[in-house]
C-alpha cells in the first residue's frame, strides 16, 4: 500500500500546517481529518497534499480518519481562510476551524450527522383515512397529511417545516398504522449530500397558504433594486436609506431578481443581532416560500444548538440552502453558489468579533464579493465613516432612500430638554426624568400609544456610593466599579462576572446610608413605573433577556401592545419595526460626547438616529427627546436635523485633519501580565524590535499604555498602538513582527488585532 503525505491546519496559534502520513488516496485539500494531536486526537483541514514529505518520515504520525460524509470544502473558500488568516494575523487553522460548527469538529459525530434521515410514508390506511379523520380547522396537521398523500415520502425535518409538533404526529399516526418508515430508501451516495431526495415531491402543495403582499416599491426603492439587479461583476453597494425606508423590501426584491435569473443561486443575508434573526426569518419565508425544500432558507448564529447549527452549515456547504440569514459568523459559511450578499446595519460594530480571531464579518462580506466577483450591498440609515468614505470616492456605488417607505410616516421630531434649563426654572427632574420627558410619556400612555426609553446602561446603579466617606462599591479583581442589581440584591461586576450580595452599612465606616449612584435601566424601570401610573413597563436588556428565547418572547409582546412604555439599552435601539412606538425618550447621552475613544461620536449618532427611528414609523407623527446637559452640542445639532450627511462630512474633514480612520491603517498589540509592567515590559521590547523589521519606517508606533479599565480578573492590560498610511506597509510589517513576537516571554497573553474599534 503506498503512502501519501499530507499537512494539516489546526486550531493551533503556530503559523504553520502540521505534517501526517495516510494511505493511498490521499484525501484532497479541503477535507477534514482526525489527527493525534500530543495526547489528544483532534479535527484539522487538509490544506496541502504531497507524495513526500520534509518531515523524517518516520517521525509523522497517522491520519486517524477521514470525514468522508462531507464534501471537502473549495479551493475558495480555503482561500477565503488562507486571506482572513493573513490580514488578521493568525494561523489558517484558528481562522478554519471554528468557523467550522462544533458538531463537525467531533469524529465521533460523523456518521449521526451524515446519515440519512428516516423517512415517513403514508400506508394503505392513512390513505383511506387521512385527511378525513382531521378535525377540519387544523390547517398545519391537513398540509402534513397533504404532503405525505403527494410525496413518496417525507424526512423529519421537512415535516416539522410543514407542522411544528410533526414528531409526535408522525408518532402518533405511526401508532395509528397511517404512517411507516420507508425502508427502500437507499439513502444516496454521501447521505446527506446527495441532494434533495425527493426533489420537486417536497413542494408544499397547499394553495391554503396566504398569499404574500408586496408593497408597491417607492421610486428610489425601485432604482436601487433595479441597479442591483443590473450589476455585472464584483459590485459594491452603499445602500443609505434613513430609518423606515424600507430597505428591507429592497433586500427582499433583490433577492427575488436574482433567483429569477439564477434559480441555483445562493444568496447570504447578514444582521448584527442574534434578536433581529427571527424578524428577518419570517420576512424571508413569507416572501420565498416558494423555494422547495424545508432547509432553502437557514439560519446561522451562536445561540443555535450544536447540531440545529451543523444541520444550516451543512445545508449551505451542500448549496442546498439557497438563503442564510446569519449573525457574523455566517460570512465565513461555505456558501458553492454564493451570488449575493447584504449586510443589513453595516455601521453595528457587532460585525467585528471582539476576541480570538477579531475579524470584521462586514469587510469579509466585501472581500467575498471581490473574490467571487458578486454584488454586495451595504445597508445602514446611519453607514460606518469608512464605508461612507469609499463611497465619496466611488469605490462603493451609493443608492439613496431618502425618505419613509409608509406613506404619511415621516422621520420624528427631535426635541432637546435642557437639563440645566429645567434645573434652573426649578423643574428639576424625578430620578433622572425630566418633566418634559413624564408629561409626554403621560399623554402616549392616554392617547394609547406606545413609548420606549433608551439608555445605555444595564443595572440598577452603575456605582453604589457612601456618602459619609466617600467609598465606592469596585470589583476586588478588576479596575472597576461594580454594578448594583437591586432586584437581586446583587453587586455585580461586568467586566469579570464577580458577584457579592449588597453591604447593609459601608465596609470603610460604617455608616448604614449607602446610596446608588447613577441610574441603569432597571431603576429607569422603576422609576417610571412609579411615575407614570397605570402604564405597563417592560425592560429589555441583556440582563431581562438572558435565557434563550426571552429577548423574542419580549418583543413580540411589545409588537402585540402588551407594553406601553419600553425600557432598554441598544438592544431596543436597533432594526426592530415597531408599529406603535410615537415617542422616544433618551437618557444619559452626554457621557459619550467626551469619551477619550475618536469613535465614540460617531457611534452615539448612530445609536441616536436608531433609536430615535423606531419611531412614528407606521404613520403615527414621532417625537424625540434627548435630556441633555449640552444641547447646543454639534452632534445633537445635526441629530435634530436627521442630517447624516452633514455628520458624516464634518466628522470624516477632522479626522483626515488629525490623521485617523479611515484615513490611516491602525494595529492593536495588546498584552495581559500579571502586573502592568510585564505587560508594559512586553509591549515595549516589542516595539524596540520593529525598528529592526525592513518596510517598518513607514509605520508609526506609539508608546505602549495601560487599556482604560487596566485590571479585569487580576490581569493587568496594556496596549500599543501601530499606524500607517499604507494598508500593504501595515500588514508587511505585522507579518514580520510576529515570530519576534513570539520569542517575547514575559506576558500571560499577547495578541494583534487590525482595525480595532476600540481604541
Ligand atoms: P428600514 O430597515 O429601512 O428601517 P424597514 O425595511 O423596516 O425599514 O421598513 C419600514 C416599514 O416600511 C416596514 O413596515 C415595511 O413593511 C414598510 N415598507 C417598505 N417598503 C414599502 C413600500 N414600498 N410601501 C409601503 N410600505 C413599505
Ligand atoms: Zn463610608
Ligand atoms: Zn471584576
Amino acid at each position: 500500500m503506498s503512502e501519501a503525505f499530507v499537512r494539516v491546519a489546526l486550531d493551533h496559534p503556530l503559523p504553520t500546517l502540521f505534517d501526517y502520513r495516510c494511505v493511498e488516496p490521499a484525501p484532497v485539500p479541503g477535507t477534514l481529518v482526525a489527527v493525534p494531536f500530543g495526547k489528544r486526537s483532534v479535527v484539522g483541514l487538509v490544506a496541502e497534499v504531497s507524495a513526500h514529505s520534509d518531515v523524517p518520515t518516520q517521525r509523522l504520525r497517522n491520519v486517524e480518519s477521514i470525514c468522508t460524509g462531507c464534501a471537502p470544502l473549495s479551493s475558495e473558500w480555503l482561500a477565503l481562510a488562507a486571506f482572513a488568516a493573513d490580514y488578521y494575523q493568525r494561523s489558517l487553522g484558528e481562522v478554519a476551524l471554528p468557523a467550522l460548527p462544533q458538531a463537525l469538529r467531533d469524529p465521533a459525530r460523523w456518521p449521526r450527522l451524515f446519515a440519512a434521515a428516516p423517512r415517513f410514508r403514508l400506508t394503505g390506511a392513512g390513505r383511506a383515512a387521512l385527511p378525513d379523520a382531521l378535525p377540519a380547522r387544523a390547517g398545519a396537521l391537513r398540509r402534513l397529511a397533504q404532503a405525505l398523500a403527494d410525496a413518496p415520502s417525507l424526512d423529519g425535518s421537512d415535516a416539522r417545516a410543514l407542522h411544528a409538533k410533526a414528531n409526535a404526529t408522525l408518532a402518533d399516526w405511526q401508532a395509528r398504522g397511517w404512517v411507516e418508515i420507508d425502508a427502500n430508501v437507499d439513502g444516496e451516495p454521501g447521505g446527506a449530500f446527495g441532494g434533495d431526495a425527493g426533489g420537486a415531491a417536497q413542494k408544499p402543495r397547499d394553495s391554503a397558504r396566504a398569499p404574500v403582499t408586496r408593497p408597491v416599491l417607492t421610486a428610489e426603492q425601485s432604482q436601487a433594486v433595479d441597479e442591483i439587479a443590473a450589476s455585472q461583476g464584483f459590485a459594491p453597494f452603499l445602500l443609505h436609506g434613513v430609518t423606515g425606508s424600507g430597505k428591507t423590501e429592497v433586500y427582499l426584491r433583490a433577492l427575488e431578481r436574482l433567483f429569477e435569473a439564477a434559480p441555483q443561486a445562493q444568496a447570504l443575508v447578514l444582521v448584527p443581532e442574534i434578536n433581529l434573526t427571527p424578524q428577518f426569518e419570517a420576512a424571508f419565508r413569507a416572501r420565498f416560500a416558494m423555494l422547495t425544500g424545508h432547509d432553502s432558507i437557514v439560519t446561522l448564529h451562536s445561540a443555535m444548538a450544536d447540531g440545529e447549527r451543523a444541520r444550516s452549515w451543512l445545508a449551505a456547504h451542500t448549496g442546498r440552502a439557497r438563503i442564510v440569514l446569519g449573525t457574523r459568523l455566517a460570512v465565513l459559511a461555505s456558501l458553492p453558489s454564493l451570488a449575493l450578499i447584504v449586510v443589513d446595519e453595516e455601521h453595528e460594530p457587532a460585525y467585528k468579533q471582539q476576541e480570538g480571531l477579531r475579524y470584521s464579518a462586514r469587510d469579509l462580506a466585501v472581500w467575498r464579493a471581490k473574490q467571487r466577483g458578486i454584488a454586495v450591498v451595504l445597508g445602514s440609515a446611519t453607514p460606518s465613516l469608512e464605508s461612507w468614505w469609499h463611497a465619496e470616492q466611488g469605490r462603493y456605488r451609493r443608492l439613496a432612500l431618502s425618505r419613509r417607505a409608509v406613506a404619511d410616516a415621516a422621520l420624528p421630531a427631535v426635541r432637546l430638554i435642557d437639563l440645566e434649563e429645567e434645573r434652573r426654572r426649578g423643574r428639576g427632574s424625578v430620578d433622572g426624568i425630566s418633566g418634559p420627558l413624564a408629561a409626554a410619556l403621560k399623554a402616549r400612555l392616554e392617547r394609547g400609544e406606545q413609548s420606549l426609553v433608551f439608555l445605555n446602561r444595564r443595572g440598577y446603579a452603575p456605582v453604589l456610593a457612601c456618602d459619609a466617606c466617600g467609598w465606592l462599591a469596585g470589583c476586588p479583581r478588576c479596575s472597576a466599579y461594580v454594578v448594583l442589581h437591586k432586584s437581586e440584591h446583587a453587586l455585580r461586576c461586568h467586566h469579570c462576572g464577580w458577584e457579592a450580595r449588597v453591604p447593609r452599612a459601608c465596609p470603610e465606616c460604617g455608616n448604614v446610608d449607602i446610596a446608588p449612584l447613577g441610574r441603569g435601566t432597571q431603576r429607569v424601570e422603576e422609576t417610571l413605573a412609579a411615575l407614570v401610573p397605570g402604564a405597563r413597563v417592560l425592560r429589555i436588556d441583556a440582563d431581562s433577556t438572558r435565557r434563550k428565547g426571552s429577548a423574542q418572547t419580549l418583543f413580540s409582546n411589545v409588537h402585540a401592545g402588551e407594553v406601553d412604555i419600553l425600557v432598554g439599552t441598544q438592544m431596543i435601539a436597533k432594526g426592530h419595526d415597531f408599529q406603535r412606538v410615537s415617542l422616544v425618550g433618551v437618557l444619559n447621552a452626554d457621557a459619550a460626547l467626551f469619551s477619550h475613544d475618536f469613535r465614540a461620536g460617531e457611534r452615539l449618532f448612530a445609536q441616536l438616529m436608531q433609536v430615535s427611528g423606531r419611531a412614528g414609523r407606521a404613520g403615527l407623527p414621532g417625537e424625540v427627546l434627548v435630556q441633555t446637559r449640552y444641547p447646543r452640542h454639534a452632534l445633537y445639532h445635526a441629530l435634530g436635523r436627521h442630517d447624516y450627511v452633514g455628520f458624516a462630512n464634518a466628522t470624516l474633514a477632522e479626522r483626515r485633519e488629525a490623521r485617523l480612520p479611515p484615513f490611516v491603517y491602525q494595529a492593536l498589540l495588546r498584552a495581559e501580565g500579571r502586573t502592568l509592567d510585564a505587560a508594559l515590559t512586553f509591549l515595549a521590547d516589542a516595539g524596540a524590535a520593529l525598528a529592526g523589521i525592513p518596510g517598518s519606517e513607514r509605520v508609526t508606533l506609539y508608546d505602549a499604555v495601560p487599556m482604560t479599565i487596566v485590571k479585569v480578573a487580576n490581569v493587568h492590560r496594556a496596549q500599543l498602538l501601530l499606524e500607517s498610511a499604507s494598508r500593504a506597509a501595515l500588514l508587511a510589517t505585522l507579518r514580520a513582527w510576529q515570530p519576534v513576537l513570539r520569542s517575547l516571554k514575559g506576558v500571560l497573553r499577547w495578541s494583534v488585532e487590525v482595525d480595532p474599534l476600540d481604541i
